[in-house]
């Protein structure tokens, strides 16, 4: 219980969370967070008014009893705390860290009214990772007898994480196929080290492995063995697609094969995945040491590619955007981190064309301004090109962030049915593909979004494949 009073509750002010300085961060790909101490997160939790109505769990995708939790940590009760949010979060100390609270829980704190909301991520992860071995002792609980039925899940990313969760403890036997040579989907090979250590990711693996989920790496579905030879010569009884939006959008301009120009994607994945930052690689990526760097893009993954960058060494990295700042998707955290880092913003500017010399290096870009005119569909401002207004810069790596659709793999499934998007047909109140007994969630249905409501959509999938399967 919160013995504080009201008044006296708001008058503690939001302790912000211990980081790296960033002169020293940028020097390494170290976690740039450093996280509370219980002191601190006791402190910060009694900022918490116990709202009655808990707007912040209304707030949160996946309805976490936030007030509930942040009560067990003021009364030091760290594993109750971590049992509130494990009933609906399966993946705490990743949300924790990465979840846009500001556009979720946060947001509808009473004292966000203020500007000052209680930090409910950075509590999130406390819990989490103070209770990281205690929690171990009690994941073998509560799981179902097996049933033998066996589910197939593509892709190995949030949606698929959490829907292999939910699964085994209902005692189906669950294999995931991955494409890539390393489990976690964006998890691993999007989000750096320096916001998402690779272990956290690694633990809550590890914990599916002890419930019995098989982990298949380097195999493509569509491509290696298709999902019909999955459901008919494997004995699969349901499937669940979770192979999220990993094909990268080209800008369409004149030089974009230039050397020296990436994708957000190559990038991060090489330097994720391939730890391409070191020399002895065998894929490193070209130098960005003491290079110009421009990046296109105002999401987290260019807020990445351009602290990446930074990390690598680049003299000069600058987010250029074709709105301002106020319509930025990134979440803020990772803003005010890039800002102090050194990177640098071009607002209201976008790309006409590279330019390169005579060995097809690039050297220059040339770029138009813009003014920021009515509301579009996304609810922003359009931006508008302002004529006459074409400047060039002298840049020498650039990286494209703007944005990913879903990969075609399996388009070419009999059965299944994509929207003009390409994102998949789902019946919305179960998750069921246009192909019985082949549910999906995450962003191959709803395009890119965010690792918690790939989460939600993989839990909400797991219960109506539990259901398909019981009525088998
Ligand atoms: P993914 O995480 O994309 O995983 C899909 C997996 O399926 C991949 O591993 C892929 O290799 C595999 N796959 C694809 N096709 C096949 C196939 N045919 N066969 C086998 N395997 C296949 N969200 C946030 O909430 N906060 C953030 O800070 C944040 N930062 C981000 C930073 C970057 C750089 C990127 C790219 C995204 C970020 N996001 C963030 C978005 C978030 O990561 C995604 O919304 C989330 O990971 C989607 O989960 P998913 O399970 O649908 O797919």
């Amino acid at each position: 219980m919160n013995e504080i009073p009201l008044k006296e509750r708001m008058k503690i002010e939001r302790h912000p969370m211990p980081a790296q300085l960033p002169k020293e961060r940028i020097e390494n790909f170290d976690e740039v967070n450093l996280g509370y101490s219980l002191q601190i997160a006791q402190k910060e939790a009694q900022r918490c008014l116990q709202c009655k109505d808990a707007p912040c769990t209304k707030g949160c995708p996946v309805n976490v009893h936030i007030p509930e939790f942040l009560s067990r940590i003021i009364e030091g009760d760290l594993l109750g705390a971590a049992d509130v949010i494990l009933n609906d979060n399966f993946l705490p100390a990743i949300c924790g860290r990465v979840c846009p609270q500001e556009t979720l829980c946060e947001s509808v704190c009473v004292l966000a009214k203020k500007g000052k909301p209680v930090a409910i991520g950075n509590l999130e992860r406390f819990t989490a990772d103070i209770t990281t071995d205690l929690r171990s002792e009690r994941e073998m609980e509560g799981i179902a007898d097996p049933t033998r039925k066996k589910v197939a899940l593509i892709g190995s990313g949030p949606s698929s994480l959490a829907c292999a969760g939910d699964l085994a403890r209902f005692g189906h036997s669950v294999t995931v196929f991955e494409a890539l040579h390393a489990f976690g989907g964006v998890l691993v090979f999007g989000i750096p080290e320096f916001r998402l250590p690779k272990s956290i990711v690694n633990y809550e693996i590890d914990v599916l492995r002890r419930l019995g989920v098989r982990f298949e790496k380097n195999i493509v579905i569509g491509r290696t063995i298709l999902l019909n030879e999955l459901m008919t010569e494997e004995g699969y009884d349901a499937a669940f697609i979770g192979a999220g939006a990993g094909l990268p959008y080209f800008l369409g301009i004149p030089g974009e094969e230039l050397i020296g120009i990436y994708t957000a994607n190559e990038l991060l994945t090489r330097i994720n995945l391939m730890k391409a930052y070191k020399k002895e690689s065998e894929t490193p990526v070209l130098s960005y040491k003491d290079k110009v760097v421009v990046v296109f893009g105002a999401g987290n993954t260019a807020l990445d590619s351009a602290r990446t960058a930074l990390r690598m060494g680049a003299k000069n990295v600058f987010i250029i955007y074709r709105r301002s700042e106020a319509e930025m998707p990134a979440r803020r955290e990772e803003v005010l981190h890039a800002k102090e880092e050194g990177v640098e913003f071009i607002f209201l500017a976008s790309p006409l064309e590279f330019m390169g010399n005579e060995d097809g290096w690039l050297t220059e870009v040339k770029l138009q301004r813009m003014e920021l005119g009515e509301l579009d569909n996304s609810g922003r401002r359009r931006p508008i090109p302002i004529e006459d207004s074409d400047f060039t810069m002298e840049v020498e790596m650039a990286v494209i962030a703007i944005g990913n659709g879903t990969n075609p793999l399996l388009r070419n499934t009999p059965g299944l049915e994509f929207t003009k998007r390409g994102t998949l047909k789902v019946n919305q109140d179960t998750l069921e593909t246009t192909k019985p007994g082949v549910f999906a969630g995450g962003d191959i249905v709803t395009g890119g979004a965010t690792v918690i409501s790939a989460m939600g959509a993989g839990r909400k999938a797991a219960q109506s494949i539990h259901t398909y399967l019981s009525e088998q």
